[in-house]
C-alpha cells in the first residue's frame, strides 16, 4: 500500500500523509549524496514526496546533500515536494558573521535565506516556506512583503510557520494576502499539549492541517527509562492486538487517530524504519485505545 496523500488546506498544497524530515540527515552517521539519494528514492517508492528541510539542519549542511543527492537523479525534482525553514540564525564555521545565535525574520533576511536554499538544493522553486520559530521581533508586515515578493518570483508556492501560538499565527496572517498553511509544531504520544493549549482547535477551526514534529519524542519513546513503563506495557499490549506493530507504528496510528489531519514528520535515517512507518497507515485504533495510550503516556482524563 502506498502512502496516502492530503491537502494541507484548501488553497494549500498536496503532501504525502507521511513526511521524511531532514533535520538529523548530516548527524553521524552522516549519509553522503549517493545515500541520500537511496534514502530518497526508497521515500518516493513507498509515496513519501514531502521532505522537510531548514537551512540550518545539520550546520547549515543538510540542504546541500539532499541537493547533491537530487541532481544524481534530476527526475525525482518533479516528483518530489520541498520544504524548507528560515528565521534562526546560528553560530557557526558556515556563518562566521553570527556573533550571537538569535532570530531574523527580517525581509532582506528571509529573501536572503531562500535565494541561498535554492541555490544549494539546486531547485527553481520551494514548495512550502517556513517561519522557523517566532521571532519576538516579528515585525508582521515586513515577513508579509516577503512571503509576496518570492511568491511572485515564482521562488516560494505556499508559506506557514513552524512552533507559532495561536496568537501569533493569527496576528502574520492577519497582515498578508496569501494564506498561511500549516503550523509545523511538536506533536506526539510524549508531547501532547499542542491538544490541550488551543493550538489544534485553532487549526482544525480553519481546517489547515498541523505538520506534526519528533511524532516518537525524538527517540525517547524507546528509550527504557522507567518513566515510559505504563506507556510501553499498553504498547506492548496494543502490539499483539495489531500483528507484532512495532511501538513506533502505533505512535503513528495514534497521531493519524486526530480528526485534525496530523501529518507527522520521520526523523529516522533507517530504511527498514521508514518502510514499517509508511506501513502504519493500516493500524486503525479504536477510541478506547487511543485514550488507553494517552493515559499511559501521562494524559489526564478528568
Ligand atoms: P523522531 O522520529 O521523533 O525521532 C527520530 C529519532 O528516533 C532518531 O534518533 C531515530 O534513530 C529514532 N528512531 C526512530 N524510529 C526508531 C525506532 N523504530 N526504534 C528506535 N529508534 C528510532 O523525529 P525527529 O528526528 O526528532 O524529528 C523529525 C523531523 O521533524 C526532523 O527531521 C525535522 O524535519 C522536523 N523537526 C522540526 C522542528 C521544528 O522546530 N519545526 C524541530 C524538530 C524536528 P535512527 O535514525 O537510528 O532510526
Amino acid at each position: 500500500m502506498s502512502t496516502s496523500r492530503t491537502r494541507l488546506c484548501s488553497d494549500g498544497p498536496e503532501f504525502s500523509r507521511l513526511v521524511m524530515g531532514t533535520w538529523r540527515l548530516v548527524d553521524e552517521p552522516a549519509l553522503n549524496a549517493k545515500e541520500t539519494l537511496r534514502l530518497i528514492e526508497e521515500c518516493v517508492d513507498l509515496g513519501i514526496t514531502t521532505f522537510d528541510e531548514a537551512d540550518i539542519y545539520g550546520n547549515y549542511g543538510s540542504e546541500e546533500v539532499f541537493g547533491k543527492a537530487l541532481n544524481l537523479n534530476p527526475s525525482l525534482k518533479h516528483k518530489i515536494e520541498v520544504v524548507t525553514k528560515c528565521g534562526i540564525k546560528l553560530i557557526s564555521d558556515k556563518r562566521l558573521a553570527h556573533k550571537v545565535k538569535h532570530y531574523d525574520t527580517t525581509k532582506e533576511h528571509i529573501i536572503a535565506s531562500v535565494e541561498n536554499s535554492l541555490k544549494v538544493m539546486d531547485l527553481d522553486h520551494i514548495d512550502l516556506l517556513l517561519i522557523h520559530r517566532p521571532d519576538p521581533l516579528m515585525n508582521p508586515d515586513e515577513i508579509a512583503e516577503a512571503f509576496m515578493l518570492l511568491n511572485e518570483g515564482g521562488k516560494v508556492f505556499h508559506f506557514g510557520v513552524s512552533n507559532f501560538t495561536v496568537r501569533q499565527f493569527e496576528l502574520l496572517q492577519s497582515r498578508m494576502s496569501l494564506p498561511l498553511v500549516t503550523n509545523q509544531v511538536e506533536a506526539s504520544l510524549l508531547y501532547r499539549e499542542l491538544m490541550l493549549d488551543g493550538t489544534i482547535d485553532y487549526l482544525f477551526q480553519h481546517k489547515i492541517s498541523p505538520m506534526a514534529w519528533s511524532p516518537f519524542g525524538g527517540g525517547a519513546l524507546f528509550s527504557k527509562d522507567s518513566q515510559y513503563q505504563d506507556l510501553h506495557q499498553v504498547l506492548a499490549e496494543l502490539s499483539q492486538k495489531y500483528d507484532g506493530a512495532g511501538y513506533d507504528q502505533l505512535a503513528l496510528a495514534w497521531l493519524y487517530y486526530h480528526p485534525a489531519n496530523l501529518i507527522p514528520i520521520l526523523g529516522t535515517k533507517k530504511i527498514e524504519r521508514i518502510k514499517a512507518a509508511a506501513a502504519a497507515e493500516e493500524i486503525k485504533l479504536s477510541r478506547e485505545e487511543w485514550f488507553k495510550l494517552w493515559s499511559a503516556a501521562g494524559g489526564q482524563i478528568p
